[in-house]
């Protein structure tokens, strides 16, 4: 139980900055003044929750603003069922247009490029940060939308941290 907690807690640290204010507020939405350990530090912690290519989830998520709740939308519960909208993330083909600011970054580059090789050592040494990392993203991405649009849910912040306010977000 102790072990679980602790994994819980660190878990939450690393979603908090590898995917929230990573991933989701710095990367997708260029959030915040450019800052290399910044991009270091949260493309890492984003690949011990299990994110290990940032330009996948960014191209979604860019996509899942442009076109919300259509047939475009990579993750709109209504119109792809639950599997689709959890598994996501991982689609590897997203258009190149909508990521062509930061195909040159060089953090970026590495991480595209090598991610892959990091994921089982990741996996090996945190398997539970993974797991909760990917339980996260889909209850964000899933409850996140009813009936064709955004909804908060305090309960997503539970392994979305700070995203349950994901109706704000969308305005
Ligand atoms: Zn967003
Ligand atoms: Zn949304």
């Amino acid at each position: 139980m102790k072990y679980l907690l602790l994994q819980y807690a660190l878990y939450f640290a690393l979603a908090t900055i590898g995917a929230t204010y990573g991933l989701h507020r710095y990367w997708a939405h260029n959030r915040g003044s450019r800052k290399v350990w910044f991009e270091w530090v949260s493309l890492i912690c984003a690949l011990f929750i299990g994110l290990y290519k940032p330009l996948g989830w960014v191209a979604a998520h860019r996509l899942h603003h442009k076109h919300t709740d259509t047939e475009l939308d990579p993750h709109s519960p209504k119109h792809k069922g639950f599997w689709k909208v959890i598994l996501s993330i991982w689609t590897p083909d997203m258009p190149a247009s909508v990521i062509r600011d930061l195909v040159k970054n060089p953090r970026i580059k590495f991480m595209q490029r090598y991610g892959k090789w990091f994921i089982i050592p990741v996996i090996l040494i945190s398997p539970l940060t993974v797991l909760f990392g990917f339980l996260g993203i889909g209850i964000l991405n899933y409850f996140g939308h009813k009936d064709g649009k955004p909804v908060s849910k305090w309960y997503i912040n539970i392994l979305a941290p700070f995203e349950g306010n994901h109706k704000d977000h969308h305005e």
